[in-house]
């Protein structure tokens, strides 16, 4: 059945979520920015920013408000998650500016039972539900891996030379190159690439602190911010059935996009003008991608960012794509705020 209602909807949904006011925001009696309508027809759907004394309305498949837990969030796309075992292929992207909790929302604290989010969600009730369909027949294979793409540059977080300091991805250091390639079956290889088999949640967790630890050194080394890196988390599953012979194959891809802030271009200058052109790029492909595969054009241009040509089978055909655009409450943020419900807006609208 919810296979039968996204086929219906199309293959890309779009959920809001508005994290919580921060201590540090910059909030006021009159500050208040965003508000949730009341009317039936839009309760856990719309949503309304005011700008300049000018209210703006908007509606997605799901809002979720600051109050909402990472397990309601969950809840929501465990469906999703699932259709993965049957053997789809789905993308769940985070978009918004930096500080919006997209990280929260994919990532959050993957050792805490409140605080994690979908990505361990996810990882927990893919090997639960592989369990109870072992009895059904089923044997899956999983695996894992986990990559960040900085400048238009793979890194390989996986890698045990990446958590000691070592840059692998730079072709002076080992000669990785992380060329990707699709076979005909919709598989994709990325040379070089780190790929756990997995058995277990425990197994994954470990791979977590791996990933964050090269993610945390990367900062140091390369000067950069995790705000400035796409992450991708993607499980590939293989399954078959004894009894029918029946095989799946399918792929989760969890990703953590680079933050959507416009930084001034008369600003930056160096290294972080080359990251905000790198980060438009992709960001500005990834869409450009949505809405040619929306709008069904014979072109479709996955090849203009690292991020779309690595997801390509994954974004057209046969696949689930799930948006979350996560928004800030902070006053102080309302411009960006706009900026990203407007682009959600048109997504949502394929
Ligand atoms: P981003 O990854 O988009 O830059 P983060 O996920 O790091 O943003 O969130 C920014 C801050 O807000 C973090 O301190 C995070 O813990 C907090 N935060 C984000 N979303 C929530 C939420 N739903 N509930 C509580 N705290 C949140
Ligand atoms: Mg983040």
């Amino acid at each position: 059945l919810h296979n039968t209602i996204l086929e219906l909807k199309g293959n890309i949904r779009v959920f809001c979520r508005v994290r919580p006011l921060l201590s540090d925001d910059t909030v006021n009696a009159a500050g208040k920015v965003i508000s949730f309508p009341t009317s039936t027809e839009a309760q856990g759907r719309g949503i309304d920013l005011t700008q300049n004394g000018q209210k703006l309305s908007f509606t997605f498949d799901k809002v979720f408000m600051p109050e909402a837990s990472q397990e309601d969030v969950f809840v929501e796309i465990s469906q999703l998650v699932q259709s993965a075992l049957d053997g789809y292929k789905v993308c769940i992207f985070a978009y918004g500016q930096t500080g919006s909790g997209k990280t929260h929302t994919m990532v959050g604290k993957p050792d805490s039972d409140n605080q994690k989010g979908l990505i361990p969600r996810s990882l927990e009730q893919v090997f639960e539900t592989k369990q109870s369909l072992q009895n059904q027949g089923w044997s899956y294979k999983m695996q894992v891996s986990m990559l960040e793409i900085y400048n238009e540059t793979i890194r390989d977080l996986l890698s045990p030379s990446n958590s000691s300091g070592f840059d692998a991805s730079r072709p002076e250091n080992g000669g990785k190159q992380y060329a990707i390639k699709h076979d005909a079956n919709g598989n994709t290889h990325v040379s070089d690439l780190t790929i756990v088999d997995v058995h277990c949640y425990s197994q994954v967790s470990k791979l977590f602190g791996l990933a964050a630890e090269s993610r945390s050194v990367g900062k140091t080394h390369m000067n950069q911010q995790s705000s400035r890196s796409h992450f991708v988390f993607t499980l590939r599953i293989s399954g078959v059935n004894e009894n029918t012979e029946q095989q799946v194959q399918g792929v989760l891809n969890l990703i953590d996009l680079a933050g959507s802030e416009r930084l001034s271009k008369s600003g930056s200058t160096g290294d972080r003008l080359k990251e905000t052109q790198a980060i438009n790029k992709s960001l500005s492909s990834l869409s450009d991608v949505i809405f040619a595969l929306a709008k069904k054009e014979e072109h479709v241009p996955f090849r203009n960012s690292k991020l779309t040509y690595l997801l390509q089978p994954c974004l057209g055909g046969n696949s689930k794509t799930l948006m979350f655009v996560n928004v800030s409450p902070d006053p102080s943020s309302v411009g960006e705020s706009l900026c990203s419900l407007r682009f959600a807006a048109r997504v949502n609208a394929c």
